[in-house]
Formats: C-alpha cells, sequence, structure tokens
C-alpha cells in the first residue's frame, strides 16, 4: 500500500477534527495543498492524555490489520515507533484468545500482525508525526459553527474561539469532525438537502476500567469473550498495551447494560468464558474509574446519493459513517477514507490536468461509500443475529451469504485455510468475496455436507 501523490493542486486545506480520520486526512493533504490547518474543539495535547472531544477512546480500541498498513502507508515506521515505546504487537490469532458467535478463534499463527496501543498514544504518535513534519497547523479549542458557502462550493468555515466568532478561509474543506459531527446541519444551512441516514441498533453498552501490571501477567495480547446470539448479550475481555496498562472492557448487547459498579463489574468478570479475565484482574491494579459508552448504533449518512453536493469539501470517517464497536471496524475505515481521498485527487489533477476541484467531492464521496459497503454489510449481518435489533434488514442476498457465513465460521477451527482467509477478510486485508473463492467454498459446503449426513445416520441408527 503506498501514499499516492501530487504536489500543489491547491493552497489551503482545513481539517475539521483532530481524530484518526482528521489526522490521517491532514497527511494525505500535506501532498496536495500548500498549507494544512487541523481545527479541534478540544484544548492542546501535552502527551497521550484523554480528550473530552473522543469519550469513546478511554475504551478498548483494537486496530485491525488493514488499518495498521494503511498508517503505515501514511506514516512509515508508525508501528516501530509504538512498540519501541512500549506497545505489545505480534501474531493477531497467535498472541490472542477470542470467541467469536459460532466458533473460538484458533490460537495458531495467522499471519496477520498487528500492535495493541492505546487510543490516546496512538493519536499522539501520529499527531507529533505531523507537527515535526511542519506542514500542518493544529488549532485548538476552535468549535467549527458550520460552513462558507460560495458559488456551487465551500471556501472556509464559521468558528467560535475564546475571542469570539469567525472565519476561516480555504481552498478545500474535510469534515472529519466524528459521529457526533454536524455535517448534515451545516449542509442545510447552506441550502442543499440533509443526506438519507440509516440507522441499525443492536442496543450495546460497554464499560471499561483501566489497571496497571506488568506484560508478564499474561501471555496474550488480546482476550475477548464477544456476545453469542441468540441467549448470550453478555461478553468481555482485555487488551494489553504500553507503559504497562490494560484495558478490561465488557460489552452488553440486545439491551443488556454493562455494570457501573465494582461489584456488578467483577461478578460480569467471573461469568465471562474465559477465566483468564478474572485471573488478570486479580493480580493487575485498578488505574481507573468504571467509564460507560452507549454509542454502538451503526449509523451512515449517505453524501453520495445527495443530487447537489457543494464543491470544495468532503466528509469522511465516523462523520460518515459508524460502526457496532464490537467488530473494531471504525479507525480502520476512518484511515481508509483518508486514503481513498488521496486517490481521489491524485484521480482529478490527471482529469482536469490542473488544481480545479470541480466534481471532486461528488466522485469521493460515491468511491468512499462504494468502499463502505462491504463493511457495513458485515456489521449489519453480525447485529442482525440478535433479534433485539432495531433497523432495516438486509435483503434477501445477504440473507443468503450469512447462512454460508455462518457454515464458513463452523470451518475455521477445523481447516487452516480456511481460518487464514478469515482472519484476512475480518482485518480488512483481503475482501469478503475472497471467502466465496471456489478453494475456501469447497471446503465449507463439504464440511456442511458431511455434518449433515452424519447427522441424517444419526437420526436412521436411532
Ligand atoms: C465505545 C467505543 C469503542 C470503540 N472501539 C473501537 C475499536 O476497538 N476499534 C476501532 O477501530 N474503532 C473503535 N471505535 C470507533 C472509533 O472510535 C471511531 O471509528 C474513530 O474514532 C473514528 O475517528 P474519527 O476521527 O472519524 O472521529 P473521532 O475520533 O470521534 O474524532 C472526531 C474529532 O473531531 C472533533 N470535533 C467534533 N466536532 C467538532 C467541531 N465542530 N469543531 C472542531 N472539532 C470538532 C472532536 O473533538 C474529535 O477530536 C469505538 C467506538 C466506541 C464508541
Amino acid at each position: 500500500m503506498t501514499l499516492p501523490v501530487a504536489h500543489g493542486s491547491g493552497r489551503h486545506a482545513i481539517v475539521i477534527g483532530g481524530g484518526i480520520a482528521g489526522l490521517s486526512a491532514a497527511r494525505v493533504l500535506t501532498e496536495h495543498f500548500d498549507r494544512v490547518t487541523v481545527l479541534e474543539r478540544d484544548k492542546p495535547q501535552e502527551g497521550a492524555e484523554h480528550r473530552a472531544g473522543v469519550p469513546q477512546a478511554r475504551h478498548v480500541h483494537i486496530l485491525l490489520a488493514g488499518g495498521e498498513q494503511a498508517l503505515e502507508a501514511l506514516f512509515p515506521g508508525l508501528r516501530e515507533e509504538l512498540t519501541a515505546a512500549g506497545a505489545p504487537w505480534g501474531d493477531y490469532a497467535g498472541t490472542s484468545l477470542v470467541n467469536f458467535p459460532i466458533f473460538r478463534l484458533p490460537s495458531s499463527t495467522s499471519g496477520v500482525e498487528v500492535s495493541f496501543a492505546s487510543r490516546p498514544f496512538r493519536e499522539h504518535t501520529m499527531r507529533s508525526r505531523l507537527v515535526r513534519g511542519g506542514r500542518v497547523e493544529f488549532r485548538n479549542g476552535i468549535q467549527v459553527k458550520g460552513l462558507v458557502g460560495e458559488g456551487h462550493g465551500v471556501s472556509g468555515v464559521r468558528f467560535r474561539d475564546s475571542r469570539g466568532e469567525d472565519v476561516l478561509r480555504a481552498d478545500f474543506v474535510v469534515a472529519a469532525c466524528g459521529r457526533e459531527g454536524r455535517v448534515d446541519t451545516w449542509l442545510t444551512e447552506l441550502g442543499y438537502p440533509a443526506p438519507r441516514e440509516e440507522m441499525v441498533d443492536a442496543a450495546l453498552t460497554y464499560s471499561t476500567r483501566w489497571y496497571r501490571g506488568p506484560r508478564s501477567l499474561s501471555r496474550y495480547n488480546l482476550v475477548v469473550d464477544l456476545p453469542s446470539p441468540p441467549d448470550l448479550p453478555r461478553g468481555g475481555g482485555y487488551m494489553s498495551c504500553e507503559d504497562d496498562k490494560w484495558f478490561v472492557t465488557l460489552m452488553g448487547i440486545a439491551g443488556e447494560r454493562t455494570p457501573l459498579d465494582e461489584e456488578g463489574f467483577n461478578a460480569w468478570i467471573r461469568a465471562l468464558r474465559f477465566p483468564e479475565v478474572w485471573d488478570l484482574v486479580q493480580k493487575a491494579e485498578p488505574a481507573s474509574p468504571i467509564y460507560g459508552s452507549a454509542k454502538g448504533e451503526n449509523r451512515h449518512r449517505h453524501f453520495e446519493e445527495m443530487k447537489r453536493f457543494p464543491d470544495r469539501f468532503v466528509a469522511l470517517g465516523d462523520a460518515v459513517a459508524s460502526f457496532n464497536p464490537m467488530y473494531g471496524q471504525g479507525m480502520t475505515m476512518a484511515v481508509l477514507g483518508a486514503l481513498e481521498l488521496g486517490e481521489s485527487l491524485v484521480e482529478q489533477r490527471e482529469r482536469i490536468g490542473g488544481p480545479s476541484l470541480v466534481g471532486l467531492s461528488r466522485r469521493f464521496q460515491r468511491r468512499l461509500a462504494r468502499r463502505l459497503q462491504e463493511v457495513w454489510g458485515m456489521a449489519l449481518a453480525e447485529d442482525f443475529r440478535w433479534a433485539a435489533t432495531r433497523g432495516e434488514r438486509p435483503g434477501a442476498v445477504s440473507r443468503v451469504v450469512g447462512k454460508y457465513m455462518d457454515r464458513l465460521m463452523n470451518t475455521v477451527p477445523n481447516d487452516e485455510l480456511v481460518f487464514q482467509r478469515f482472519v484476512r477478510v475480518q482485518h480488512m486485508l483481503d475482501p469478503v468475496s475472497s471467502l466465496l473463492a471456489p478453494d475456501v467454498a469447497g471446503r465449507v459446503i463439504e464440511r456442511a455436507t458431511r455434518g449433515a449426513v452424519s447427522a441424517w445416520r444419526g437420526q436412521l441408527s436411532r
């Protein structure tokens, strides 16, 4: 994976939001604009501390290998920097214990490597790189209030800071303001229609507490007992990260609410199918209160469908689509979205042969929507395993694919090839279609047929 480069498409670009999507987009824009300004409502950061603008960062954040590879394309050597500072890394399956619905991930080498860092630490490392690069200006304590329109496009933002309201002009504006971002309101204020919004909610809650203790407390980087439909809506586990820190996170789905009191937290852990979690909690030191989150719905704003969309403006990251966090897709999609923006800017330059950005915004939003389609489908297929999930159900084709995926998951623990392909798809390194390839499908069908025949024989011999 490489970062597409085409210097000099414009002079000044603004990025709204300094989260994972904003930082990734800012890096991409340094290849295309003379100046990039990131506007962030939070106060300036000294280090890797938590900040109010991303409350979810208090919870476990797993970056899939596809996201890690994409980040390496943007910030070469980032993983080395994280691991040199103490973030554990290793083969995903080889250093993890994971109970998926239907099957347990084999603890053998998958060939897919990942690093485990807290969200603030990963973000801090990215931000420091941009600061050192000198092409990006960070302006903190700035709350963007709206867009400035000019002709058929956007020419800046309206913001509020400690001195009052003001306007900042730019040739291009990127909204990376997260799942609570107000992009639809900003567009309607400029006279554009509101985008269609899809929402699927499996009523997920998280409770997380941080612990401190040496790496030697566990041979695993990651232990996760995922909730398992139809009747096990409780899950939880831990992730090891830099600084001898451990995130212990509980998940409740289909209306099952995770506890915020110590007694309830511990009781929930003791009932998990992995005793390793309770074992860790007894040996490590609690290092935080118990934090809660109820932001687990899937939300997709379909900007790509809008009949009219302003030039010189795009949206990406959670501001476009956010997911049930149990599947760990959000940060990866945020970084991949930024790479897609880079591709769109290069294509635009080749198409137009000059610095004009006319038509780029719509083309980018459509391109991003195509990229999101598969991930969105995967998240929904999992959430609709729960009868209580609210939202528009996927069509008949998705249901057939879902049945096939159930059979495939039954095959994963018993077949090396299917296991390795599954892990690559789960980590967004390969498309879902690779699980429908003849070599995988043949094994899945053969196993399902063998299972059906032996069940039938069993019935006959009764
Ligand atoms: C409980 C929970 C657990 C999660 N776990 C995982 C996980 O394990 N793996 C994973 O990949 N993803 C996970 N996610 C999802 C992940 O957090 C998001 O997908 C990711 O943060 C998206 O990045 P973003 O930059 O688009 O948005 P954000 O990270 O939300 O960043 C948006 C930024 O914009 C700023 N901002 C917002 N509005 C304005 C404004 N008007 N003016 C200026 N600044 C503004 C905010 O302060 C913030 O800094 C989880 C989410 C939740 C809720």
